[in-house]
């Protein structure tokens, strides 16, 4: 197969290849899609069985900054894996969970009640200060407070947040039978949700971020998005519908199952297969053993169950069991033929995952969630700069006009990446405004990017209707100014650095450490000495006779400096 760098890649013996550009792609038309309100991410259940380090790293490299999950044990293991800044919400504990650990990692907490003194005893513990979104019952009866307990639960709530003890950040609930559009009760917890909402105005809560619908009412209740959606299977590129397939809402399935075919042997009629030998070769044929089974994630029921093998989905055969399952494949003595091939159980090459859902009785979420740890995750990464410059992680792009710089500019903003610090050198008139004017494209913020030379520093924030919702902003810099050495101290750049793209004219005399990754971006121009002047900064190719005086422009990168400036307190 290949990745995302067009390599050809030899899978594990059983994979569960992850196409993580897929999964961002996913996350950003669900994201535009939903704007203004926003995307929390959901990454329960090791992203839904995706891995939820590697599905975090790739969204949080995308600019996204709200993550769920269940456990506080999965959101400490998911704060390692995607840093201090975003933020995580876990909802679901016991009388055992490490509170204290969740307020140290300053990951917010859903509660229902019975849980706060036992935060409020970790809060105590640990000096930090809890951050809370009540979780209301409007319906499901699974967690959160029943409406008839909702006065008592937003008063306690509202006297820890007007006594310090606990900002209350949010309110949440969860939906029934959202992937049922015609049935009423959804319309029912919509009208219980906003109930809770004025139950806690009432008692001083308000404004809440308000955050109910789930995957399927994201996709198709806008009346439901509030401030925010918790999103986890259409992220993946699985529908919810049983009527409607992912990608009429525009999502590619993520994850591939595959491994290949270990033997292949004729057999005559009245042979069996497999444990209780409830199938018998009726005729003489091939059988195809296939090295995946119900240690694996593939449930035993799945009778009827297909695997696409040279092209074609065979039928599995007889029982599946703990480590493998037969497939016929068919009387033709070609099949002798497939040793070897590759075997694909669902996902890109393959039959969708619902089709091994639907032979097992169960739902897409249940198939992906349980493939085990024993099929190895192969992650390939979304295309980004490091695809764009090459492994030698440098590379020299010609540009002949002002668009062409422009163009290049858009290329490189479609996957700069918060914590990106780009430092762009050139003569005066090289096209250095140009080129930041097409990032501001390519990144998708509003504003018009003009030479930054009287203001030193412009905030350029996301534009959530443009190409890159939820992507960062961008923070363009003059260091022209501010001298070799100190200046920028002033412009207080690390606030901004990580969770934006900071681009730096000038910026050779930077201070090593700011941001994630340094970019060097250098603007040479082979013919004549300086005819222009950099007026208004959008005039960079003016005049010249710009055909024959093309720009070279070198893109390199800084090997990864150490995550310096990334180790301060989430508390608050
Ligand atoms: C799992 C879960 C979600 C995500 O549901 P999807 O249907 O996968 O989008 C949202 N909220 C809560 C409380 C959940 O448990």
């Amino acid at each position: 197969m290949r990745d995302a760098y067009g390599t050809v890649t030899m899978l594990p013996e059983r994979a569960a290849t992850v196409d993580l550009g897929a999964l961002v792609s996913n996350a950003r038309s669900i994201a535009a899609r939903i704007a203004p309100s926003r995307l929390m991410t959901v990454l329960k259940a090791d992203a839904y069985g995706h891995g939820a380090a590697a599905a975090g790293r790739a969204l949080a490299g995308a600019g996204f900054r709200d993550f769920g999950v269940a456990h506080v044990s999965e959101a400490l293991e998911l704060r390692e894996a995607v840093g201090p800044e975003p933020r995580i919400l876990a909802w679901l504990h016991t009388s055992a969970t490490d509170f204290a650990a969740a307020l140290r990692a300053g990951i917010e907490l859903g509660v229902n009640g019975s849980e706060l003194d036992a935060i409020l005893e970790a809060a105590r513990a640990t000096g930090c200060t809890p951050r809370l979104h009540a979780i209301v019952d409007t319906g499901l009866g699974r967690n959160g407070a029943v409406s008839e307990t909702w006065d008592a639960f937003f008063a306690r709530l509202a006297e820890l947040s007007a006594s310090g003890r606990a900002v209350v950040v949010g309110i949440m609930s969860h939906l029934a039978v959202a992937d049922e559009p015609g049935r009423p009760e959804t319309d029912l917890q919509r009208q219980a949700f906003e109930r809770a909402v004025e139950t806690a105005g009432r008692h001083g809560l308000s404004p809440l971020q308000r955050h109910l619908a789930n995957t399927p009412a994201s996709l198709v209740r806008e009346d439901l998005r509030y401030e925010m959606c918790r999103v986890g299977l259409g992220l993946y590129g699985l529908s919810p519908f049983s009527d409607r397939a992912a990608e009429e809402f525009g999502l590619r399935p993520v994850m591939t199952l595959s491994t290949r075919v270990s033997l292949v042997k004729r057999v005559e009629e009245g042979h069996g297969a497999s444990y209780g030998l409830l199938w018998t070769a009726p005729t003489p044929t091939h059988l195809g053993l296939v090295p995946l089974g119900y240690a694996d994630g593939i449930p035993r029921v799945a009778e009827g169950l297909r695997v696409r093998i040279g092209g074609v989905d065979q039928p599995v055969v007889g029982r599946i069991a703990m480590d493998q399952m037969i497939v016929d494949l068919g009387a033709d003595e070609s099949a002798m033929d497939l040793l070897g091939a590759d075997a694909v159980v669902f996902g890109a090459g393959g039959q969708p995952v619902e089709d091994v859902a639907a032979a097992a009785g169960t739902i897409n979420y249940e198939i992906v969630t349980r493939i085990s740890p024993r099929v190895e995750r192969v992650w390939t990464e979304p295309e980004g700069l490091g695809a764009l410059v090459g492994p030698s992680g440098s590379r020299v792009f010609a540009a002949e006009t002002a668009e062409e710089m422009r163009a290049l500019g858009a290329r490189l903003g479609q996957v700069l990446e918060p914590g990106d610090v780009l430092v762009l050198t050139g003569d005066l008139g090289a096209g250095k405004t140009t080129l930041t004017q097409g990032i501001a494209e390519g990144l998708g913020v509003s504003g018009r990017v003009t030479s930054p030379t009287f203001v030193l520093a412009r905030v350029h924030p996301n534009d959530p209707e443009g190409p890159r919702p939820g992507g960062p902003d961008l923070v363009h810099v003059d260091a022209y100014r501010l001298g070799d050495e100190g200046g920028l101290d002033g412009l207080a750049l690390e606030d901004t650095a990580h969770s934006s793209v900071t681009v730096v004219e000038w910026g050779e005399h930077l201070p090593a450490g700011l941001g994630t990754r340094t970019v060097r971006v250098r603007i040479g121009r082979a013919g004549a000495p300086d005819t222009v002047t950099e007026a208004d900064g959008t005039l960079d190719f003016g005049s010249d006779d710009a055909a024959a005086d093309p720009r070279t422009i070198s893109v390199s990168l800084d090997a990864p400096a150490a995550a310096a400036g990334r180790e301060e307190s989430q508390n608050d």
